[in-house]
């Protein structure tokens, strides 16, 4: 694969990012997918896929996990909600995410991606190497089905991350990275954290934030914007992204599916950003 394809969070049939026409019609040769439902996990729903995709050129290159209880509503309750953290929907979470890989491999897809959840921030605690167990699991099956599992930032600083995937002692662990999460969670300055995980990063959002009032970060969201129109620095982030010799896609997450003429509008100017930065810097 070319370095750098452009590519779009879309969907299979879950109605969250990028519709696949509109990704279709704006030329944009690769995506990430949020996983279907559970009774859409099947052949026939992979091999429509597909067929969509292959008529449309565009090659799927991560399917993300999500599951059903999961609220973004504030910092607090996404703590409480999303993720394999949560004890109590853990085990039917996991089983869940086994599942999804299996469908990942359905597509012929090496990748699959998740919100882990806010990582226990003491690593001698018993939730803390609970989790460690957990992430185990879930990676010997990924890995058995020749695939990579993909932790997407923002809810870890840089370093505890790096520490939990150190800990996981799995080669198929490494990071999706979003800089517009670090700054959403006030979990740390992006162009700073790439450069710690930079040598751990298998893809990547493209997507953009503004922070928080300083006394709010990371207790209320900063607040998600257009492409080049927030604090990342999407010239920076680029030059970044090219200095620790990252070469896989640049998906722009954009979630706003609800506004089909708008969504088509600021994934446009994103991928002309994106392009005039390319043909810059490559
Ligand atoms: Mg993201």
């Amino acid at each position: 694969m070319q370095p750098w394809q452009i590519g779009v969070f879309a969907s299979v049939d879950a109605g969250l990012g990028v519709h696949l026409d509109v990704a279709q019609e704006l030329g944009i040769p690769t995506v990430q997918v949020h996983a279907p439902h559970q009774q859409t996990r099947t052949q026939a729903a992979a091999d429509a896929f597909l067929a969509r995709t292959k008529a449309a050129a565009i090659t799927v290159t991560c399917v993300f996990g999500g599951f059903d209880g999961e609220s973004y509503a504030d910092i607090p309750t996404t703590a409480r909600t999303v993720g394999l953290v949560p004890e109590e929907s853990r085990a039917a979470r996991v089983q869940e995410m086994k599942e999804i890989s299996d469908f990942a491999k359905l597509l012929g897809c090496e990748a699959v991606g998740l919100h882990i959840g806010f990582v226990p921030p003491d690593r001698a605690s018993a939730g803390y190497k609970s989790l460690i167990e957990t992430t185990r699991g879930l990676l010997d099956h990924v890995g058995a089905n020749g695939q990579r599992l993909h932790l997407e930032t923002g809810q870890e600083s840089a370093d505890h991350l790096l520490e939990f995937i150190h800990d996981v002692e799995r080669s198929n662990l490494f990071i999706n990275f979003d800089p517009a999460n670090m700054i959403l969670y006030g979990t740390g300055n992006p162009i700073e954290a790439l450069k710690k995980v930079g040598h751990l990063v298998r893809s990547v959002h493209c997507k953009d934030a503004t922070w928080a009032a300083a006394d709010k970060r990371g207790k209320e969201w900063g607040c998600e914007v257009a492409l080049g129109e927030g604090d990342v620095g999407m010239d920076t982030y680029l030059r970044t992204l090219k200095e620790v010799g990252y070469q896989g896609p640049l998906t722009i997450e954009r979630e706003i599916a609800h506004d089909r003429e708008r969504q088509k509008r600021d994934i446009g100017m994103a991928v002309g950003l994106l392009q005039r930065l390319k043909a810059q810097l490559l």
